[in-house]
């Protein structure tokens, strides 16, 4: 399953070149051309799907085995202090291109390149019950 105009598909097709790191037949693991932080990781599933919600859960396990073995091989081998594995799904969350992916972002202690400590309120009862009820209706 292809889509001819992804550029991730294109990448697995080898029709534009790429820094990959692992391949077997069901994942690809690459690195980012824009990264976050020096290392930073995409990795794919080889059939196109766009987010996860569409990929199926056979795929999906392959794909996070390999998300699991190049964070281990990252942290290894360029002797990270930390990482976060962020993946993106819909527009509003960040998400640009089309075809389901990971990222493994490699992090230091007090770097400033990629925040998560975001300002936060304490959510009331009546709100976390109203959320639960929708869910579960
Ligand atoms: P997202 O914003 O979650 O859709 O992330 C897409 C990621 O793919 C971004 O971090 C891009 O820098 C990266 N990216 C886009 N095109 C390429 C490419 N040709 N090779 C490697 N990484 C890419
Ligand atoms: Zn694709």
């Amino acid at each position: 399953m292809k889509d001819e105009n992804c550029i991730f598909c294109k990448i697995i097709n080898k029709e534009i070149g790429s820094k990959i790191l692992y391949e077997d037949n069901y994942s690809l693991a690459f690195l980012d051309i824009f990264p976050i932080s020096k290392g930073h990781t995409i990795v794919i599933p080889k059939n196109h799907y766009k987010n996860i919600e569409d990929i199926p859960e056979k795929e999906l396990i392959e794909v996070i085995i390999t998300v699991k073995k190049i964070a281990n091989k990252l942290h290894n081998k360029l002797n990270l202090e930390g990482y976060n594995i962020l993946q993106n799904n819909f527009k509003a969350a960040g998400q640009v291109v089309e075809h389901c992916h990971f990222h493994i972002i490699p992090r230091t202690i007090n770097d400033s390149r990629f925040r998560l400590k975001i300002p936060r309120e304490r959510a009331n009862d009546e709100e976390l019950n109203d959320i639960i009820n929708k869910i579960k209706s």
